[in-house]
């Protein structure tokens, strides 16, 4: 086609403007696609559908300031040692969840720094609301003052069979894992109250057992292998022990046989200092469903043997319901019964 000189260098740069503008395009959408995906990241990362909010109206806050939170320190600088510990009996849920609006779903986050781990703290439960109640009053300002980024589940077992304590830490084991990749799980009685704030309630590169006192025994640990009342492990570490086993229905013996499998894979037991480990027991009496499990030392011997085939992997369950309350989620679980 004919044209002049001024025509045809106009047309000749006009070549490059399409790819141009195509190239640019692409990278216009590619940087609008990659902040939408790191809003998405945000939402599943979220624990709870209120935190979801939370936490995306935090991170638009926060990148209009562009400012990224820091680490918390090594050792939070609200920490006060030695709590004086009190049972108020006309203590009331509203009274505790007024005292924590910080807590979101029973999910908690440090405002102004990124906490060193994400703990989920599970806690199974029956019939025990005023202990419940009391841990609750005490635990979340502990953990906050700890500058933790925690979810607390209490694990409830529906319908009056036997107690199975250890089968119900398995279930929130994986129901809290469906809501975050928490770092580390405790495994938590209701009623136990930790009595000093330098008790950290994050995991090591071992497994970690922190009751080494208890006002009902003289703060003198139960004895060498004892593993109950709270004890810490990591994802990693719970796993490859293939959690606790499913089959000590009623009390005892449960906490022995997970100390049995992690003495199979080498793990050494930690504690903190016997200073600073200590708790109070809130005193009951033994609940009826909970009576002592007379095969606990015909089970405890057998752990070697049934150790891969009885555990998380052969954890069966039904969820009843999932209820994100203020202060903790609340999972009401069907587990069976004992086979005889
Ligand atoms: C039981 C444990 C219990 C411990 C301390 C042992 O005999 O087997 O389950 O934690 O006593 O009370």
């Amino acid at each position: 086609m004919a044209c002049s000189i001024f025509a045809c260098k106009s047309l000749r740069r006009g070549k490059y403007f399409v790819p141009l503008f195509l190239l640019l395009s692409v990278l216009a959408w590619l940087a609008a696609l990659s902040g939408e995906s790191v809003k998405t990241f945000q939402v599943h990362l979220g624990p709870t559908g209120k935190s979801l909010r939370v936490e995306l109206d935090s991170q638009l806050e926060t990148s209009s300031q562009t400012t990224t939170t820091e680490d918390c320190p090594a050792q939070s600088p609200l920490l006060v040692g030695p709590l004086q510990l009190t049972f108020d009996s006309s203590l009331t849920q509203e009274d505790v969840e007024k005292e924590n609006q910080v807590v979101v779903d029973g999910t908690y986050k440090p405002p102004d720094c990124t906490s060193r781990q994400n703990i989920a703290i599970l806690i199974p439960h029956r019939n025990r609301e005023k202990h419940l109640l009391f841990l609750l009053h005490y635990l979340h300002p502990f953990l906050q003052r700890q500058q933790l980024h925690y979810g607390i589940y209490v694990i409830h077992q529906a319908g009056d069979t036997k107690f199975n304590r250890a089968k119900l830490l398995n279930v929130g084991f994986l129901e809290a894992q469906k809501d975050y990749d928490w770092d580390c799980f405790f495994f938590h009685d209701v009623d136990l109250i930790p009595e000093n704030d330098h008790n950290l309630y994050m995991c090591e590169n071992n497994p970690k057992h922190l009751v080494v006192g208890r006002n009902v025994t003289g703060y003198k640990l139960r004895y060498k292998g004892y593993f109950g009342g709270v004890t810490a492990m990591n994802s990693r570490q719970f796993l490859q022990v293939n959690g606790f086993s499913n089959n000590y229905w009623g009390w005892g013996g449960e906490d022995d046989d997970l100390r049995i499998r992690t003495e199979i894979h080498n793990m050494t037991i930690v504690r903190p200092p016997a200073d600073v480990a200590r708790y109070t027991m809130v005193f009951h009496s033994r609940d009826s469903g909970n009576e002592v499990n007379k095969q606990r030392l015909v089970l405890v011997r057998s752990t070697k043997r049934l150790w891969k085939k009885d555990g998380l992997s052969s954890c069966k369950y039904q969820v009843l319901s999932l209820d994100r309350l203020p202060l903790y989620v609340n999972i009401t679980v069907d587990i069976g019964k004992p086979f005889n």
